[in-house]
């Protein structure tokens, strides 16, 4: 009952993830009506639904454009963990301040990057310059489309991607 489920604005802009209990709810209450049928059907003790992968609201709902949340999860992914210093894949990165915290250096996109704990330990609390170190490339918001935003989700909900591409 917890697969994720793709909700559709509308318009047809996908704006949210939610789980099949959800999902059918919205259903059963008429906020939605299904998209997609992609995992057979739930049974319940009264009754057979089918078992959505993707839903449409019936009615459009008004919200600002997705950003992305600034989480050491998403540098990472923003970052393809990869060290933005040495370029080592590495699954267990940290993440630099690139202009060192006690300088007054912010936790932002453009000032947070994926590092190996050896670089960032190489280049403790220095500035690029002390340090002598250079970045692969210059640390930036991560675009929030749909695609971007959604995509972490498309390995196990292949069926999806026409209804994220171009938003
Ligand atoms: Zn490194």
């Amino acid at each position: 009952m917890l697969a994720p489920v793709l909700v559709l604005n509308a318009n047809f802009e996908p704006i949210h993830v939610c789980n099949s209990h959800r999902a059918i709810s919205l259903i059963l209450t008429g906020k939605a009506n299904l998209v997609l049928n992609g995992r057979g059907e739930i049974h319940t003790v009264a009754r057979v639904y089918p078992r959505p992968t993707i839903i449409r609201l019936t009615h459009m709902i008004h919200r600002p454009r997705h950003r992305i949340k600034l989480t050491k999860r998403e540098v990472l992914r923003r970052d393809h963990d990869t060290c933005q210093y040495c370029g080592q894949h590495a699954p267990s990165l940290t993440i630099d301040h690139v202009y060192p915290r006690h300088l007054g250096g912010q936790t932002t996109w453009e000032n947070v990057v994926s590092a190996c704990s050896a670089c960032n330990h190489r280049k403790g609390s220095h500035t690029l310059e002390q340090a002598q170190m250079s970045l692969l490339r210059r640390p930036s918001e991560p675009p929030a489309s749909a695609l971007y935003y959604f995509g972490r989700h498309l390995p196990e909900n292949q069926e999806w991607l026409p209804y994220i591409e171009g938003w």
